[in-house]
């Protein structure tokens, strides 16, 4: 069985503000060895309940957070950026059975920790088929056109909420209890790392590879904070604006809504200027 565990630093125990995520922040420095314990705890878990194989795909900011000497020596990590799939890259290679979503987050113009997608500012909603997305809705259609089932979510309570809808079956673990968008009450790494590892043993059992899902066509709609980035994101084929600050396009299949996804956010980032976005 081999698991795999996408990592991003939002959701980890602990963090609730912007410099906790800010690779180079002393307040990162120290959130960062947090995120390592809720990856680690999982990565145990999922060998306690029968995994034989765990690859962690780093899925946060520039992708180089975690601790690698910190962890399991049985797990692999895959780190850096420009990856095909992005957060759940190593999926499409048809050897796992069960992916984990571990440090999420809820999504852009919703209420939670750091709640955003993709972009941590300029994009007030995202909605995949008329429903707001977050990334954790996203990367389980993605995960689900490989055949492959989430069966672990970690993150503030929120998150495991908005997990309910997109992976009802999947065991969840709220590290955080929200209370704003740069608050939350906090459990002890000590204290998260133990939930976790035991929900991740019982999410091992859950991990079975089946048949791809063909949900398509997906229509992706997202609406900024500034009308200059809904313009400059139509330069991406098929992009169309659909309202005010708002565009849409529709992809056949997962794969490419997610890769047109990835096009959108990056072109509007090249965009966008210091302080007023
Ligand atoms: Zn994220």
């Amino acid at each position: 069985m081999k698991i795999l565990i996408s990592a991003d630093m939002e959701g980890a125990t602990g963090v609730t503000w912007p410099a906790d995520v800010l690779p180079g922040t002393p307040q990162w420095e120290r959130c960062r060895a947090m995120f390592t314990s809720d990856v680690n705890a999982a990565v145990l878990g999922f060998l306690d309940g029968g995994a034989d194989e765990v690859l962690i795909n780093e899925a946060h900011w520039s992708m180089r957070n975690l601790l690698l000497e910190r962890l399991d020596e049985r797990a692999q990590m895959l780190t850096g950026r420009h990856k095909s799939l992005s957060m759940v890259e190593g999926v499409q290679h048809g050897d796992v059975d069960g992916v984990a979503f571990v440090g999420y987050h809820t999504g852009a113009g919703t209420e939670g920790v750091l709640a955003h997608t993709y972009l941590a500012n300029a994009l007030t909603g995202v909605w995949l088929n008329g429903a707001r997305a977050s990334e954790g809705l996203l990367n389980a259609h993605v995960v689900a056109e490989f055949g492959v089932p989430v069966v672990l979510v970690t993150g503030d309570d929120l998150t495991c909420r908005d997990a309910e809808g997109y992976a009802p079956d999947a065991r969840k673990v709220a590290v955080k209890d929200h209370v704003s968008r740069y608050a939350a009450v906090c459990r002890t790494p000590a204290r998260t790392a133990a939930d976790i590892r035991a929900a991740a043993k019982e999410a091992a059992a859950l991990a079975r590879r089946g048949e791809p899902a063909e949900g398509g066509p997906f229509t992706m709609e997202m609406e900024f904070d500034a009308a200059h980035l809904s313009d400059v994101s139509t330069v991406v084929p098929g992009v169309e604006p659909s309202g005010e600050r708002r565009v849409r396009y529709t992809s056949g299949t997962m794969y490419e809504a997610i890769r047109t996804f990835k096009a959108v956010t990056t072109i509007v980032s090249s965009a966008m200027e210091e302080q007023y976005g």
